[in-house]
Order: C-alpha cells, then sequence, then structure tokens
C-alpha cells in the first residue's frame, strides 16, 4: 500500500469508518436522533482522484481513464465506456485479491485503495 494509502488508512479511514458506524448525533424537533454518516463520493481532478484511488497518475500511457481500461491512444475520439474492460468492483477486488503485480499494472492500479475499507463507497 503506498504511501498516500497507509496515511489515509491511520486517518482520514479511521474517522469516515467511525461516522459509518456510530454517526452523529443531531438534535433533531426536541430529541437527539443518531444519524449514520457515508461519504457518497469523491469529487477532483484526474491526478488528484487518481491519487487517492491509488490508480496510475500516467494519462499518455496505458489506463488514463478511472472506469475502464483504454489506453491513452485509444481514448481520443471515444465518447462512451466501453462495455469490455470496464473497472468494476467486482473487477477490481478480484485484481487485488490475486495481488498479481504485473496484472495490477495492466489495470493501472498501484496499490489497494483505502477508500474500500470503507462500507459503502466503492471507489
Ligand atoms: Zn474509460
Amino acid at each position: 500500500m503506498g504511501d498516500l494509502q497507509q496515511q489515509m488508512s491511520k486517518t482520514l479511514l479511521v474517522e469516515l469508518k467511525e461516522l459509518e458506524k456510530e454517526g452523529i448525533v443531531i438534535k433533531y424537533r426536541g430529541s437527539r436522533r443518531r444519524f449514520k454518516v457515508i461519504l457518497l463520493t469523491l469529487a477532483g481532478d484526474n491526478l488528484g482522484l487518481n491519487q487517492l484511488g491509488a490508480l496510475c497518475t500516467c494519462f499518455s500511457g496505458n489506463n488514463p481513464c478511472r472506469m475502464c481500461n483504454v489506453t491513452a491512444r485509444n481514448l481520443k475520439g471515444k465518447y462512451e465506456l466501453p462495455v469490455q474492460g470496464l473497472k468494476t468492483a467486482e473487477v477490481y477486488d478480484q485484481i487485488i485479491s490475486r495481488g498479481d503485480a504485473e496484472e495490477m499494472v495492466d489495470w493501472g492500479i498501484r496499490a489497494p485503495c483505502a477508500f474500500n475499507e470503507l462500507q459503502y463507497l466503492v471507489f
């Protein structure tokens, strides 16, 4: 796991997991109510999101896209996601569980993503 992923696991993810599990208590209409909190999505530029997701941060070669395994050369002129080669949560989990470094590189995955420790967010 990369340095950023390890740092997030030890800090941000600890708090986000606590919010998922315990939520926050808010006084609502005179009574205290507990609301579970989930991280719905991440927003950012390509480089920032790929860094957060422990994905390849080179956008001129293989795997410039977070959603599929298109190459930069084949990406030009494309406006739709391909049916095959999608980086779904299922595909991602299979690749991570196999732990094959070459396969991870082929899919632009540098390390397991810390956000996948969360129960509801799939990066
Ligand atoms: Zn794509």
